[in-house]
């Protein structure tokens, strides 16, 4: 039987892997310090005795755990970068460039000791302001090192960095995906992200609050094709690569909010803020990589997938 270590489990990514990995009949241990996370996403796995759940910083250093390891997920870091959020990686800056390196680093180790393999997730981020796009994995970023974002993008940088060290070094089993933006059922309604703000603006026929001039573009990945590219990526033999994983669609963000606002059949008006310090002005994943190593094709459609996770928004 297989059994997985997932760092930041208990996250909107995290929950959804763990989910996949149970449905599958692995085993799962699931770290996290709930910062940003939620029990709540988790603890309707707490039946399933293929489930540990752990809460612990993995700063601090890696549980003492007995057994083998077949891998391990780190997606455990602040991810949100809205600055008026209390989840955002704003919130916790010194938390996100310490989980990015010493708790990075921590679990590498424990990868090393358990002979593991190691998936470390990384993000669109990395890529700061894109000068071209689509994004491949051969660009090396335009990124502001000491703006308020950089916090996570470098907190990021310096994870993969560290990654290829142990790979290189000691020949480690890892791969780093960097994902692109993603939402669907488990998303924080208060983390801040565009697609969970528009959803619960355009249900409580609130403002829908976009920032600039919505000029600015994104590419949206449902959880589920996500979650199906990194669990291929654990399991395939991908190591020292790093992977784009995302979907390729782009969308303007005013468009988004109109789509929202039809699909929820809103009546709120469409209003513009203040765009935020160095936010990216488009952002597209060149997936040509994962599409042949990972046989990665994201399946579900915006329309298809806001539908969705519109629903799970109202059910809350
Ligand atoms: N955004 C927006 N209104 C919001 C939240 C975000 O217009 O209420 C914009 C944000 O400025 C950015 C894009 O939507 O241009 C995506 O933001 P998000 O925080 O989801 O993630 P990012 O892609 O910036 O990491």
């Amino acid at each position: 039987m297989s059994t997985y270590l997932v760092a930041g489990g208990a996250g909107f990514i995290g929950s959804n892997l763990c989910e996949k990995l149970l449905s599958e009949g692995a085993q799962v241990i699931c770290i996290d310090n709930l910062i940003t996370g939620s029990e709540s996403n988790v603890s309707s796995f707490f039946s399933n005795t293929n489930f540990i759940f752990i809460n612990h910083d993995i700063i601090k250093g890696v549980p003492v755990i007995s057994g083998e390891i077949t891998g391990i997920f780190h997606l455990a870091s602040p991810a949100s970068p809205n600055a008026k959020s209390s989840r955002s990686y704003m919130a916790y800056p010194i938390e996100t460039l310490m989980v990015n390196s010493q708790g990075t680093k921590n679990l590498l180790d424990f990868a090393k000791e358990k002979k593991a393999s190691f998936l470390y997730a990384s993000s669109s981020e990395i890529y700061g302001d894109p000068t071209i796009s689509p994004q491949s994995e051969d660009c090396f970023g335009n990124v502001n090192p000491i703006g308020p974002r950089s916090v996570y993008d470098e907190g990021k940088r310096f994870g993969e960095s560290l990654c290829m060290t142990y790979y290189r070094k000691f020949g480690l089993n890892v791969r780093i995906a960097r994902i692109f933006n993603t939402y669907g059922e488990e998303m924080q309604k208060d983390d801040g992200r565009v697609v969970s703000n528009f959803i619960i603006q355009a249900l409580k026929n609130d403002k829908i609050t976009v920032y600039g001039d919505g000029n600015q573009t994104r590419s949206f990945c449902y959880i589920d094709d996500l979650v199906d590219g990194l669990i291929a990526a654990i399991k395939k033999n991908v190591s020292g690569q790093v992977i784009n994983l995302g979907n390729p669609e782009e969308y303007r963000i005013i468009d988004l909010a109109q789509k929202i606002k039809t699909l929820v059949k809103s009546e709120s008006q469409i209003i513009h803020e203040e765009l935020p310090e160095d936010d990216p002005h488009q952002r597209k994943p060149d997936i040509s990589k994962a599409q042949k190593l990972l046989n990665f094709h994201p399946k579900v459609a915006l329309d298809e997938g806001l539908k969705k996770t519109i629903e799970y928004f109202r059910g809350l």
